[in-house]
């Protein structure tokens, strides 16, 4: 049985790397081919690049470069080449739009199909597609891929948990894609449909798309008794598919035969050193329709160090720690909120969703977390309850240095996005 769905996986790093400096020249001529790196990359000569490191040489791009160019200004092609198009997921501002021409799909597929090889995806399993189809390339791409390895497709789209049920058992589904919030609501709506999730046919969720903490991971894992693998794209890098966990959960192997990737300082723009926190950079070095050239995707992650066990060579990022503005600065300390995920998490009391709420109380903001609670501990007992919250604020600030003020919730009373969660909001006087 083959290890690698493409040998390419596994090449040599001297070589890869000699493949990513190629492929950089390439694209720099392809880039210009459009009227935004027409003009940016002006002066720009290929031949100048004699290692990949040469990259810094060039300029970023920012998501506010896309929206400038919305909707065609980054397009390497004529609009007769291009067969499909995805929008990001940001709910403010103009959006940005991706275009793909049909080389663009099967490359994308195909690094997809890879991904899934890699947690243990096989063309026998069945998969069902739980999340939702459309503009976000959490749908078709994943879609395409399932397909691509040669699984058996179930295309269920979003939410109705009592259907998915029941193709789930119906059809046998043993993998699963699904929204890491979604899952860990959904394990708690089969429980309350009279399943066993033991018995449930499945073996392997892929999550991803939001971020989520080891903690949720596990939760996930033990409420579902399956294998949870962290999967990590972006619209702007075509989707999912940009990197993926493997069997050994340490880190997410990211492609770099189809992108460079660098991790900065996001003040300064220089790169970090290996093994610290900073913001994810990425170009992509095989994508012919819309090329797009040091990207700062805004997401905190660092290279995991060392080799991993499963021989791949490619190199491994963290899970995403946050989103560079994501931060919240609350009394002059700065807070993200996955560190309040990992603290509710880790607490056997907290059930599934919670809710993170910046007020303005008199002069000063107020943090505000609204938890909801296994339903064992949501007790009549006052003294119970008050005791849970002081434990849950203390926790909190521990991690964060702050004391929030923690409002206990009822079992599915917080109320659910339909794809992915919305963990703050913002009601501070501006
Ligand atoms: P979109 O392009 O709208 O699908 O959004 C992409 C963004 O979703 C990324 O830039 C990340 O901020 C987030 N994201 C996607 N996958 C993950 C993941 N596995 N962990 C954490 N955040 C993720
Ligand atoms: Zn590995």
């Amino acid at each position: 049985m083959t290890k690698y769905y493409d040998p390419v996986e596994a090449m040599d790093r001297a070589a890869l790397e000699e493949l990513q400096l190629e492929r950089l020249k390439d694209t720099i001529v392809n880039a210009k081919k459009s009227p935004f790196y027409e003009a940016r990359l002006s002066g720009v000569n290929p031949e100048d690049f004699k290692s990949v490191d040469d990259i810094k040489k060039l300029p970023f791009t920012t998501k506010d470069d896309l929206r400038s160019q919305y909707p065609y200004g980054m397009l390497a092609r004529s609009l007769d080449d291009f067969v499909r198009l995805h929008a990001s997921s940001g709910t403010t501002g103009t959006p940005t739009a991706v275009f793909y021409t049909q080389k663009d799909l099967d490359t994308w597929a195909d690094l997809m199909a890879r991904s899934m090889f890699c947690c243990g995806c096989r063309r026998s399993d069945v998969l069902q597609n739980m999340s939702g189809y459309g503009l976000f390339t959490g749908g078709l791409g994943i879609h395409y891929g399932s397909e691509r390895l040669g699984m058996l497709t179930v295309p269920a789209g979003a939410g109705n948990t009592k259907r998915q049920i029941k193709l789930i058992r119906d059809f046998n589904v043993s993998v699963l894609h699904i929204i890491p919030s979604f899952a860990l609501y959904f394990a708690q709506k089969v429980q309350e449909e009279g399943f066993d999730t033991k018995d449930m046919p499945w073996k392997i969720a892929l999550i991803g798309a939001e971020p989520h903490t080891e903690e949720a991971r596990r939760k996930i894992e033990e409420m579902m008794h399956i294998k949870a693998y962290n999967s990590y794209g972006l619209s702007e890098m075509n989707g999912p598919g940009v990197a993926f966990e493997c069997v050994h959960q340490k880190g997410m192997h990211i492609w770099e035969d189809a992108y460079i990737v660098e991790i900065i300082n996001p003040e300064t723009g220089e790169h970090v050193a290996e093994g610290e926190i900073g913001e994810l950079v990425m170009t992509t070095i095989t994508r012919e329709g819309m090329p797009i050239i040091r990207y700062r995707t805004r997401d905190l992650t660092r290279f995991v160090p060392g080799k991993c066990e499963c021989g791949r060579t490619h190199r491994r990022i963290d899970r995403i720690a946050g989103r560079a503005d994501d931060m919240m600065i609350l009394k002059g300390v700065n807070i993200y909120p996955m560190q309040i995920e990992q603290c509710l998490m880790a607490m056997p009391e907290v059930g599934q969703n919670y809710l993170i709420e910046l007020v303005t109380e008199g002069v000063s903001d107020q943090l505000k977390v609204k938890v909801e609670i296994k339903e064992d501990y949501f007790v009549e007992d006052m003294r119970a309850l008050q005791g849970l919250q002081k434990k849950i604020a203390k926790n909190l600030c521990n991690e964060i240095l702050i004391t929030p003020r923690v409002e206990l919730c009822q079992h599915d009373s917080i109320p659910k996005a339909e794809g992915k969660a919305v963990r703050v909001i913002d009601n501070r006087d501006k």
